[in-house]
């Protein structure tokens, strides 16, 4: 059946209507019906080993365009619906974004099961199936307010099967039942995100906002994602999410064993299981737990074939972010591991006598991270820097112990969801020029720099650039109510709010910048602000932050004498699909966390990859993006890791002889609590972020603030000479292949998993 026919029999078969008599969100149900059925009909890719990726996050996003494209129908179901006088882009508008995700390692899960199948590798999702996902952000009074956010609708890409398991907490039992959804490969076949979820679940227990009633477990335990990001949320029903997930996810890998007639003793030849960050931990302890008691294995034996399955990323270094729980919380949520993990730790006792090792401390916490390090086969970091920190610094001794875990899996990004679908101009006009190869072999964007001195490709480069700004400028009329200038520079920091990613340097900047225009010191060529952030609902500072910004917009905007030469915007609920529009618009992207503290960062990537110029820290994966464009090709500035570290350990850094030195920088603090934002914000928020500057400032605003003032100046004055800016943006776009998350999968397989 064509294409076009098949969507006329559904729509036909739901609406009784044709292509051209339904309305857009008739044919949005009509495609998603249609696309399912194609991946069911799509080959189940198959092998001896599979590998289980058990995530507490999977931030999928929307994922029509993507399975379009994948399944190799985009352009023909484009044509069609445009020859009917309907817009598969006005379509793809009505799809609700699944955001079961914060930010970077639940979209770095999203993206590596996008890989993991266009490689053709036998390898599922394990995760939970959150009713609501990360909470909706909201602007109120310059104040960020959180509000439910529900995605599930009667017609979705969930697929409810059969399976149910049962979960005990102690003596409570529930019974999960599971959803799955495709995840069909690029030109390949399909795998499953296996999401569990709860029948007895109860959504009318959500009061306002994102607050609900914590005493049932059976009613809340999938109602919402956690929207804490890098740091510990202290709350039991974590852990009995965390527990959820695992239970299910090990009782699901050893039935498919079964299935397949394998042999559990010899597990590790046919599964391999990544644990995603800290979260997923409890799954070895309920694995031995699984094996002991229902398959009569020995201890030994068990804890052996485990450890030799089981696999860790670590994402972090911040000491915060690392899941240490008391061990009363886990008896009184999973009594039955209490005695696994016990015996785990006295195993590492009877072996080692650094305290640094242990798994159950002094004060009677469960770290996390120590399980995985001592009972699995590999330990990663993700990115090259943040795996020599992990060697040589936060990890080091147990990179003595077992050198051989350690190694190094640079993030990557799905080039299909980050090119190919947010960016289809720039794409195409790659594939006129270097061929369709890139989207299989990343790598071949390298032939792009053969044509570095083709002023038509430079130009046209230029082009693209511009017309994506445009469309941005659009949609930023409609959704914010924001004129901007599509002649302006497009300097974009989208990511979590948190202070070591220093947003609230790039708020100092912008004082400073509106200063000197308020002095009389004009830009040549205005400049465009725009900022994406969720902040954790319990952080109080990253809530200040935003409170800044939204001030700072205000005054800037609405001042007549400065808005022509800058302009300053926060979006509202910054998502996936908000950063598919931002990330192909933007010149300057900012990268600019404190030098050691993000492990890798992906955004940077993806910028990257759309033809924007990084100005950055010597952080994550930046160091690797410089390394790959050169000098000439990226502005890097500030203090470096190693005296990051130093200041650290030295604990030396002052912030306030920062302040107090530097006339710049006392400014642009001072302008925080100044007449002009006290006018509009709010004085409690606006003085404990400036105390919090001056007093604390943990993540070292004030030490790289001179320095990243001259870079942005200095990337501002290249951008005046266009030839060399155009050249910098190819330079960036044809290194960028290194970043496909092909390449990290390939690695993932090469290295650990051996499929
Ligand atoms: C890529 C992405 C992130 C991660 O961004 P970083 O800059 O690497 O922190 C976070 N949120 C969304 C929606 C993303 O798409």
């Amino acid at each position: 059946m064509s294409l076009e026919q098949q969507l006329n029999t559904i729509t036909g078969r739901i609406y009784g209507k044709n292509i051209s008599a339904c309305t857009h969100v008739q044919l949005y149900a009509g495609i998603l019906q249609l696309v399912k059925e194609r991946m069911a009909q799509a080959r189940a890719i198959t092998g001896d080993k599979k590998v289980y990726y058990i995530s507490m996050e999977f931030l999928i996003g929307k994922l029509l365009s993507n399975n379009l494209i994948n399944l190799g129908i985009y352009d023909e179901l484009e044509r069609i619906l445009a020859e009917n006088g309907k817009s598969l882009a006005e379509i793809e508008e009505i799809e609700p974004e699944p955001s079961l995700g914060n930010g970077g390692l639940g979209r770095l899960a999203a993206c590596f099961l996008d890989s993991i199948a266009t490689l053709g590798l036998p390898g599922d999702g394990i995760g939970i199936n959150y009713h609501f996902g990360l909470f909706k952000q909201v602007f109120r009074d310059h104040l960020q307010q959180a509000e439910r956010n529900e995605w599930i609708e009667k017609a979705s890409w969930l697929e409810k099967t059969g399976t149910k398991f049962e979960v005990a907490f102690g003596d409570k039992k529930v019974t999960s039942v599971l959803y799955d959804i495709d995840v069909i490969g690029y030109e390949n076949g399909v795998n499953k995100l296996h999401l569990f979820d709860l029948e007895s679940v109860d959504e009318s227990l959500v009061r306002d906002g994102i607050t609900f009633d914590k005493t049932e477990v059976e009613k809340n335990l999938t109602l919402f994602l956690y929207p804490d990001d890098s740091d510990e949320a202290g709350n039991l029903l974590r852990i009995y999410q965390e527990y959820f997930m695992v239970c299910n996810g090990a009782q699901l890998i050893i039935r498919e064993m079964k299935e397949k007639h394998q042999d559990l003793h010899k597990m590790n030849e046919y599964v391999a299981i990544q644990i995603n960050d800290t979260h997923p931990t409890l799954v070895i302890p309920e694995l031995i737990r699984i094996l002991t008691w229902e398959e009569d294995f020995t201890m030994d034996d068990a804890i052996d074939v485990v450890s030799k399955t089981c696999a860790y990323t670590n994402h972090t270094i911040l000491a915060e972010a690392l899941e240490k729980w008391p061990l009363s919380y886990l008896e009184q949520v999973v009594p039955q591991l209490v005695p696994i993990i016990k015996e785990l730790n006295a195993r590492i006792k009877k072996k080692y006598d650094d305290e640094k090792v242990q798994i159950i401390d002094r004060d009677k916490r469960v770290h996390m991270a120590h399980i995985d390090i001592h009972y699995g086969y590999s330990v990663n970091g993700v990115a090259a820097i943040h795996t020599e920190i992990l060697k040589n610094t936060e990890l080091n001794h147990f990179y003595k112990l077992y050198p051989q875990k350690f190694n190094n899996k640079t993030n990557g990004i799905t080039f299909r969801r980050w090119l190919l679908s947010c960016n289809r101009e720039l794409a195409s006009f790659l594939t006129d020029t270097i061929g369709e190869g890139y989207k299989k072999n990343a790598d071949e964007l390298e032939k792009l720099l053969e044509m570095i001195d083709d002023q038509t490709v430079l130009d046209r480069l230029a082009e693209i650039k511009r017309g994506k700004k445009a469309e941005l400028a659009a949609y930023i009329r409609e959704k914010e109510g924001v004129e901007l200038d599509v002649n302006s520079i497009f300097d974009i920091q989208i990511k979590r709010l948190h202070e070591y990613k220093r947003q609230q340097m790039n708020a100092l900047y912008i004082i400073h910048k509106y200063l000197e225009i308020k002095g009389g010191k004009k830009p040549s060529t205005p400049i465009t602000f725009l900022f994406g952030a969720k902040a954790a609902p319990a952080y109080v500072i990253a809530q200040d932050i935003i409170h800044l910004l939204l001030v700072l917009s205000e005054i800037v905007n609405n001042d007549p004498e400065v808005s022509p030469y800058m302009k300053v915007v926060m979006v509202e609920n910054y998502n996936v699909s908000y950063a598919e529009k931002l990330i192909p618009a933007c010149d300057i992207s900012e990268q600019i966390s404190l030098a050691s503290k993000e492990a890798s960062g992906t955004g940077n990537m993806k910028f990257m990859l759309n033809g924007a110029v990084t100005l950055g820290t010597s952080d994550g994966a930046n160091v690797e993006i410089h390394e790959l464009v050169g000098d000439d090709n990226i502005y890097i500035f500030g203090k470096d890791s190693d005296t990051v570290i130093g200041h650290y350990v030295k604990a030396d850094y002052v912030s306030r002889d920062y302040y107090e030195n530097s006339p710049v920088i006392k400014e642009a603090v001072d302008f925080i609590v100044g007449e002009q934002t006290m006018k509009i914000g709010h004085k409690e928020n606006l003085e404990r972020l400036y105390k919090e500057l001056l007093n604390k400032d943990w993540f070292m605003t004030l030490l790289d603030l001179e320095d990243y003032i001259a870079a942005k100046e200095r990337a501002f004055a290249d951008y005046e000479d266009q030839q060399k800016w155009k050249k910098m943006m190819l330079v960036n776009i044809a290194k960028a292949g290194f970043f496909s998350s092909d390449r990290t999968i390939a690695e993932y397989n090469r290295d650990i998993w051996k499929l």
